[in-house]
C-alpha cells in the first residue's frame, strides 16, 4: 500500500487578491507577504500546508496545490520541525508584544470595542504561552 502523500501549499491567485491582509493573520507560519491594498504572496518555504488562510479569504483566492519533493530523511525532517516551532514562537511572542503595546493608543481614542479586543487577545495568547 502506497502511504505517500504530497505536501500541500498555499497560493495566492495574486491577480484576485485584494490586500485585505486577512490570510496574514491567520497564517500561523508566517508563511504570508504583503502589506493591505497590496496583494499578497505564500513564501513556498515557509508554508506549512495547514490551510487555515483559506477560510478568512474574502475573495476565495487561495489555493491548496500538491508539491512533490526530494524524499527526506529523518535529520532533515526534524530540523524542519525545530525551523517551524521557532517560527511559531517568533509569531506568537510578536503578536503578544502587539497586543501588548496597543491599548494605550487605542484607549487615548476612545475605541472602547478595539479596546476591549485587544484585552481579548492579549489574555488568548497568555493561556496558549
Ligand atoms: S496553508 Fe497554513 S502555513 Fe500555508 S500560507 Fe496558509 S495559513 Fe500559512
Ligand atoms: S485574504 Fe485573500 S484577498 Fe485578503 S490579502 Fe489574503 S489572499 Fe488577498
Amino acid at each position: 500500500m502506497n502511504n505517500f502523500k504530497p505536501r500541500m501549499l498555499a497560493i495566492i491567485r495574486e491577480a484576485d487578491c485584494i490586500g485585505c491582509t486577512r490570510c496574514i493573520q491567520a497564517c500561523p507560519a508566517d508563511a504570508i507577504l504583503g502589506s493591505a491594498q497590496w496583494m499578497h504572496t505564500v513564501i513556498a518555504e515557509e508554508c506549512i500546508g495547514c490551510q487555515l488562510c483559506i477560510p478568512p479569504c474574502p475573495v476565495d483566492c487561495i489555493e491548496m496545490v500538491p508539491i512533490l519533493e526530494p524524499t527526506e530523511n529523518k535529520s532533515v525532517r526534524k530540523q524542519k520541525a525545530v525551523h517551524f516551532r521557532k517560527r511559531y514562537h517568533a509569531r506568537q511572542a510578536r503578536l503578544l508584544h502587539e497586543a501588548q503595546s496597543q491599548p494605550v493608543t487605542l484607549h487615548e481614542k476612545g475605541d472602547k470595542k478595539a479596546y476591549i479586543q485587544a484585552a481579548i487577545e492579549r489574555a488568548r495568547l497568555k493561556k496558549i504561552r
